[in-house]
């Protein structure tokens, strides 16, 4: 579904990633770890359109969709979730999950989606009036989550989802990635809390300094020695 062939992505001619590959087939829930730094937003970034990779493909469905602005990617059924979650803060949680569906012409089809994302987040539903900078910092991550669905994308990727966020709710989170993907769609993750996601994931990949140290499974990934040492602390 997603194919990403050897970008390199800079800023200010500072390499962040490097000739990085990735593939994610339909259905998968898809995790990118590493380190601080490592180059994960930059990567998934590069794919929303959010930064320009500035060199090698990126393919959506067999067409290519590297160096298109960002709304055409979303229009092509790949939502981002970044990792600051990019909320409007003073309007009420009804309002930020509309904004979600804007493009959508009929009312039935903008609100369509809003059953998925209160079974997802019943905490959304009952805080529909709610301003959004009121949210609790994992409640505002379901919003963002939930305007993400709202564009009814086939593939979601989230930044950090875990972020600033208690534990009890991390794992609601994490829970409601894989409802999300049982529900056909396809979900690319990246997240440093390795040891909790790689329990959701199908596939993972790490990064090192803006290179893919390795890949496979989750299983695989999760009972390697050297991921267990330096990434698991175990
Ligand atoms: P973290 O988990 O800390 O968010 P990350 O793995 O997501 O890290 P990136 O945010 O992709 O890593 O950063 C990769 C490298 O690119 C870092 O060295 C970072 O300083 C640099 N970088 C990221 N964004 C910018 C920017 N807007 N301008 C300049 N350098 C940047």
């Amino acid at each position: 579904m997603l194919s990403v062939h050897e970008i390199t992505t800079a800023y200010q001619g500072l390499v962040a990633i490097s000739e990085v590959s990735i593939e994610v087939a339909k259905g998968e829930i898809v995790l990118v770890a590493g380190a601080n730094g490592a180059g994960k937003s930059t990567l998934v970034k590069s794919i929303a359109g959010a930064e320009r990779p500035r060199s090698g493909t990126v393919t959506f469905d067999g067409q290519r969709i590297d160096g298109l602005p960002q709304h055409q990617i979303t229009a092509r059924g790949i939502a981002y979730v970044p990792e600051n979650r990019r909320l409007f803060p003073r309007l009420s949680v009804a309002d930020n999950l509309r904004l979600g569906s804007y493009m959508y012409r009929g009312k039935a089809d903008r609100e369509a989606p809003l059953d998925l994302v209160f079974q997802m987040f019943p905490r959304l539903q009952e805080r529909l009036d709610q301003r959004a900078e009121t949210l609790s910092g994992g409640e505002q991550q379901m919003l963002a989550i939930g305007r993400a669905l709202m564009t009814r994308p086939r593939l979601l990727m989230l930044d950090e989802p875990s972020q600033g966020i208690m534990p009890k709710l991390v794992d609601e989170i994490f829970r409601a990635v894989k409802t999300i993907r049982d529900t056909g769609m396809t979900v690319l993750i990246v997240e440093q809390r390795m040891a909790e996601c790689l329990e959701i994931a199908d596939r993972a990949y790490i990064l090192q300094t803006g290179k893919i140290l390795m890949q496979g499974t989750a299983a695989d990934i999760g009972d390697n020695p050297d991921v267990r040492k330096a990434y698991l602390g175990l």
